[in-house]
């Protein structure tokens, strides 16, 4: 579960790591100048997504008529389609230093890995393929943990500054010990900065493990305070496993692996997935119905990928959910069907029979991706 910059603030709080002082707000109406901040105040949109900043998302207020004038602005506005709903307003720092730190699991090295750089606040994906001498690795075995020497050498290492070596020795041990005792998939930092007022982090990307909920029982209340978009709510009732993504390729798909290998064959062609899809084993005509309407209200979608390999699933129920969810409409977009498998000639038969111009059959994994992405562009 991804958290807002402001959840994952609050858990570096709880653990005692060096974040600005701010509030949180839904509403223009709760923003009153009684507040105990000290201008300048940051305001920050509060949306999943990276380069808010460049976006328009961030500003600095002076003043009480600046910070509802920017709040204003900000609220409602659309950062890569998702609408900012809430905002966090922090004392501005003054950065002298901004780094990069994260703490994620290596699954195949079965170990943490700690990513720490000096370039930080800057799009990390960029200083791992422009300068990945620039990105120090860290490799944590879980039984052993962190020590000091080691962590040490990691800032020596990523030419941190030194005059600040114990105080980030400090705020890295107590960003491991959040990531490990609260179950992250995730904790980044970017920028971790240095300010006049010591280290601190600046902003939050934490991601929580689910699957170990049971033991914490406020992962639940912040599940909660997370808005979940309108198509995946609509999604959950039909009892479709849907997700949404930012690309404009829509996927539907029967099995959670198949519907995988579909993103990636989309995104291999140059394409990007607008959502993942899976409409189980065992799917009947109505299921397929259920998923188009689903893509049809999200509105980045620009082509659809069918992608179906029958076992359980029978192909020609599933041709009956296209024909019912499409005959005699006017499509808003194109939908390439791949239908492969148990009653698979049956199931072309009936798209056959109903043809509609907007549907293409085809026969690979491979051509429907590349017809899709081209549909799409
Ligand atoms: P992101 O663009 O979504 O990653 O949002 P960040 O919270 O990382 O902010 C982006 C950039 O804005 C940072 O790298 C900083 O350069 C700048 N920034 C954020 N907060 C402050 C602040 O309190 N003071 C100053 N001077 N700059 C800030
Ligand atoms: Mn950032």
């Amino acid at each position: 579960m991804n958290l807002f910059e402001y959840q994952g603030k609050r858990l570096y709080k709880d653990f005692s790591i060096p974040t600005p002082k701010s509030i949180f707000v839904s509403s223009i109406s709760s923003i009153s100048d009684n507040h105990d901040l000290n201008y300048p105040l940051v305001v920050k949109a509060q949306v999943q997504v990276g380069g808010r900043g460049k976006a328009g998302g961030i500003k600095v207020a002076n003043n009480f008529e600046e910070l509802i004038e920017y709040s204003n602005e900000i609220l409602g506005m659309d950062i890569k389609g998702h609408i900012v709903e809430s905002l966090l307003i922090e004392e501005a720092s003054t950065i002298q230093e901004e780094y990069y730190i994260s703490f994620t699991l290596d699954r195949s090295a079965k170990k943490y890995l700690m990513m720490l750089s000096s370039k930080g606040g800057m799009d990390i994906e960029e200083v791992a393929e422009n300068n990945p001498d620039d990105l120090i690795k860290l490799y944590i075995s879980p039984s052993e943990g962190l020590n000091t020497e080691v962590v040490n050498k990691a800032i020596k290492d990523s030419k941190l500054n030194k005059d600040f070596n114990d105080e980030l020795n400090d705020v890295i041990s107590k960003l491991y010990n959040l990531f490990v005792e609260s179950d992250c998939d995730l904790v980044e930092v970017n920028p971790l900065a240095i300010t006049n007022k010591g280290v601190s982090a600046l902003d939050s990307k934490v991601s929580l493990d689910m699957n170990a909920v049971y033991r914490h029982d406020n992962f639940i209340d912040i599940e909660k305070e997370i808005p979940i978009p309108v198509s995946e709510q609509f999604a959950k009732e039909k009892n479709l496993n849907f997700i949404k993504l930012e690309g404009s390729v829509g996927i539907i798909g029967n099995g959670a692996g198949l519907v995988m290998s579909t993103l990636d064959v989309v995104s291999e062609y140059g394409g990007k997935a607008a959502n993942f899809l899976d409409i189980g084993g065992g799917a009947k005509a109505e299921t397929v119905t259920a998923a188009l309407e689903v893509l049809e209200s999200e509105n980045n979608v620009k082509s659809v990928l069918i992608n179906i390999f029958g076992g359980i699933t029978r192909c020609d129920l599933v041709a009956e959910g296209i024909v019912e969810a499409t005959k005699g409409k006017d499509l808003k977009w194109p939908i390439i069907v791949r239908l492969d498998g148990t009653n698979s000639k049956e199931g072309l038969a009936i798209l056959l029979e109903n043809s509609n111009e907007k549907i293409t059959i085809s026969s690979s994994m491979d051509d429907a991706a590349k017809l899709a992405v081209k549909g799409a562009n």
